[in-house]
């Protein structure tokens, strides 16, 4: 394997700020210094006028993810493609257990989906069955698998939810185990009650998607949650966060100690529920869960990176295609055309994360550089047992560079994206900063609009203890 040389960048993780050159040997940094000497046979980049930083991790996708009526359209491979060119070498997506089998079939099912990836993976586990076995499983999965961390819904009774026993008894064995659970907080059981009460009035709209599924039921489940894992001794992931009730929730427990994190979506940092008024039907595209809310939360979340209420930035990547062509009705929103109930619940993001945080965070609100590293790639490392070899640059850690122009001015538009999806929620808008360069372990994955990647070549990565940062 090519020995690699970038010189002349100016480094950046989520604590130092200088100007070096990084050499890079069997696929981890080797050495970090002032005028590195390139060798014969080296492989030289030169990344004068960018900025270095750690590859992007995102901890919370669904690729090639099949719920029965639904499956989102991206495989591994050209999930993975478009996150490389976003800036991500690191995913960590979600398996699920299938209903009445154990989570370990789930994950073996997972790896023969997940092989075409091209950057590295984690998994994890969607839990549906709490029973004495599959907790016995979780640990397993713990202890053996790399898996450490566990979804468990609140929401979609029938289908995802787990009521609160089995999430208090979850909570239990993944904080004795050195592993962390990940709750999507909304009220469930009350937000049936209004959908199927919307579909009856004839209310069958994308809109009344938000319209049912309002802040406060986000705010009494994530209330719920922190309870429970306090009671639990457990620490607590809170995905996808929307509401400032929630944030209000989570920023409470964070101040008498309690170990809560949390991360929201560039979608609720950028957009709001007008999106859902778009006609023909467009507004499907706006339909995820929890949904676009107004000005007032979008504040409170801006708010909460600042103070570090909120930790991560991560994209919650569910796509489903707007169009039934080419891929068919089970990848489309238009399942939903009669009844917003039935819009597959999700959203493209892979590959606008980086630049979108940038320009909002650091060049439009002040943010310093170190917090934009610190949320899209080190403290997601941290939180989920991936680093160091993830979310930093120094030597001995896997050699996952982004050389990131913070000059750049571009259109993000979904025709030049690298998703299946044939739309993003973020058509038209300019913004500044933009990935030049990918590098997944020395590999040159990205040069400019260039794939050099390969699918099949990420690796999976197991994971240890969550929940420090
Ligand atoms: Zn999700």
């Amino acid at each position: 394997m090519a020995t690699v040389l970038i010189k002349g960048g100016r480094i950046v993780t989520a604590v130092d700020d200088y100007q070096a050159d990084i050499l890079i040997e069997n696929g981890r940094i080797h050495t970090i210094g002032r005028d590195l000497a390139a060798g014969p046979g080296v492989e030289v980049h030169d990344a004068a006028g960018l900025i270095a930083v750690p590859g992007g991790v995102d901890v919370h996708t669904h690729l090639d993810w099949d719920f029965g009526v639904a499956r989102t359209v991206d495989t591994f491979a050209t999930g993975t493609m478009a996150a490389a060119f976003g800036g991500t070498t690191t995913v960590v997506d979600f398996c699920n257990q299938n209903r009445g089998e154990s989570p370990l079939k789930g994950l073996e099912d997972w790896h023969k989906r997940a092989a075409s990836a091209a950057v590295d993976v984690g998994a994890h586990m969607i839990m549906l069955d709490v029973t004495d076995q599959s907790l016995a499983d979780m640990k397993t999965l713990m202890a053996r698998e790399g898996v450490t961390s566990f979804k468990l819904f609140m929401a979609y009774p029938g289908v995802l939810m787990i009521d609160d026993a089995g999430l208090f008894k979850a909570m239990r064995i993944a904080g004795s185990n050195g592993g962390m659970i990940c709750v999507h907080a909304e009220n469930g059981l009350v937000i049936q009650v209004l959908v199927e009460e919307a579909v009856k009035r004839g209310h069958t709209a994308p809109k009344y998607h938000m319209l049912t599924r309002p802040a406060s039921m986000e705010g009494e489940a994530t209330h719920r949650a922190i309870a429970l894992s306090e009671l639990a001794e457990a620490p607590l992931y809170v995905v996808h966060l929307s509401a400032a009730e929630a944030l209000h929730a989570v920023t409470e427990a964070r101040d008498r100690g309690v170990p809560v994190h949390a991360e929201t979506c560039p979608h609720y940092l950028f957009l709001t529920g007008e999106d859902y008024e778009r006609p023909e039907f467009e507004g499907a595209k706006y339909v995820m869960t929890p949904p676009l809310r107004d000005h007032s939360h979008q504040a409170a979340l801006w708010r909460g990176l600042a103070t570090s209420d909120l930790q991560v930035v991560s994209t919650d990547h569910c796509p489903f295609c707007f169009n039934e062509q080419p891929y068919g009705i089970k990848y489309s929103k238009q399942q939903g055309k009669d009844d917003f109930s039935k819009i597959p619940n999700g959203a493209p993001g892979i590959e606008t994360r980086l630049p979108l945080v940038f320009d909002g965070a650091v060049r439009a609100r002040g943010m310093s550089l170190n917090r934009f590293v610190g949320l899209t790639s080190t403290t997601p490392a941290k939180l989920f047992g991936l680093f160091p070899r993830k979310g930093t640059i120094a030597v001995g850690s896997d050699a996952d560079i982004v050389l990131f122009d913070a000059n750049e001015s571009w259109t993000i538009r979904a025709a030049e994206q690298h998703s299946r999806v044939d739309y993003t929620l973020f058509e038209g808008r300019q913004v500044t900063g933009r990935v030049k360069k990918v590098f997944l372990r020395g590999r040159l994955i990205v040069d400019g609009p260039e794939w050099k990647g390969r699918e099949g070549m990420g690796e999976f990565v197991r994971r240890g203890e969550c929940g420090k940062i």
